[in-house]
């Protein structure tokens, strides 16, 4: 023999949500594969259980009472960014600022999710809408908050043969959602921030932050909400200051733990300033406007 002989896991199809639970028993849930490919296949696992070809699949997003709003975990970004039903702008950037267009077209919010990577981009939107995750198994459905799944870097505490079916982001009335990478696309979060609040005048009130690549998973920001009590410069600037109580960032090949917390409160005190990107003018708009 020249060689070890290595087993691959073989690939099966869930054609309907059903199959895809008695399945789920004895294989590993797949969607778009985009994180699967990165880490490698584990050839302890026999059957990899593709989930993106269910007859009976839900539609990437629909409207629930209550403006709750139902997301596939297994329709592909894109669609989720493209359906006719609005999502949460929070959800909507990070989307935007997601990988790559072909990227986009594989990538599953439930990928995203049971990836467990602190940095996931998907994440923060989910966790300032409360998000609630719809799971099944071949023992039946239960819904989870977000925040009670994530255990970890690549952890979760979802059960063997458990897949994610659906989100649900309770409603907010503004939100939004901003990462720091070294390039425009393709960049993994150094840190990221994303927000929700309700506003009467210039009160905020149920202020929600949530911040990636600062701790082993996402995290929410207490500090920093409590003491975000409306947009000026002055009351930004203290929020910026308290979110470092609020994470426990690292020293990795990316960044060093100092810059991601002087980052995250960066992104902070833009709350108060929106860059341009975050507005959409152009420097050539208000350069007309000044001239
Ligand atoms: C070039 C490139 C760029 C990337 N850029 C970004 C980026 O900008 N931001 C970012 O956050 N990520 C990025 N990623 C990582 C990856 O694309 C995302 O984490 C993506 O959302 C994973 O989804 P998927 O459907 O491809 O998951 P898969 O690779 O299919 O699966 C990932 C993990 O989730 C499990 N899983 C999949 N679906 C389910 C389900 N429904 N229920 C339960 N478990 C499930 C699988 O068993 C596996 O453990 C990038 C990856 C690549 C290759």
């Amino acid at each position: 023999m020249i060689g070890p002989t290595l087993s691959r896991p073989r690939l099966v199809r869930a054609a309907t949500t059903q199959l895809a639970d008695a399945l789920c028993a004895r294989g590993r849930p797949v969607a778009g594969a985009t994180d699967l490919l990165i880490h490698g296949l584990d050839t302890a696992t026999p059957e990899l259980v593709d989930l993106t070809a269910m007859s009976d699949a839900r539609p990437p997003v629909e409207q629930l009472s209550g403006g709750v709003t139902r997301v596939s975990a297994t329709a592909p970004i894109s669609a989720i960014a493209r359906a006719p039903v609005p999502i949460p702008a929070a959800l909507a950037q990070a989307i935007a600022q997601f990988a790559s267009p072909q990227i986009r077209n594989r990538a599953t919010l439930g990928g995203n999710i049971a990836n467990a990577s602190p940095a996931a981009d998907l994440v923060p939107p989910l966790v300032v809408t409360d998000a609630v995750l719809g799971l099944r198994s071949a023992d039946g459905a239960r819904s989870v908050p977000i925040s009670d799944v994530l255990a970890g870097p690549g952890r979760t505490t979802l059960r063997a043969g458990e897949w994610i079916d659906y989100v649900d982001l309770h409603p907010v009335e503004h939100s939004g959602f901003r990462k720091l990478g070294y390039r425009r696309a393709l960049a993994i979060a150094v840190v990221s921030l994303a927000w929700s609040w309700s506003a009467t005048g210039t009160r905020l009130r149920d202020v929600r932050l949530a911040a990636g690549a600062v701790a082993p998973t996402v995290v929410r920001c207490p500090h920093a909400e409590a003491a975000l009590t409306e947009l000026t410069p002055a009351v930004v600037a203290t929020a910026a200051t308290a979110i470092h109580q609020d994470i426990a960032p690292i020293d990795d090949l990316r960044a060093h733990a100092w810059y991601r917390r002087d980052a995250l409160s960066g992104l902070v005190r833009e709350l108060a300033a929106p860059t341009e990107e975050q507005t959409g003018t152009q420097l050539s708009e208000r350069n007309t406007t000044a001239s």
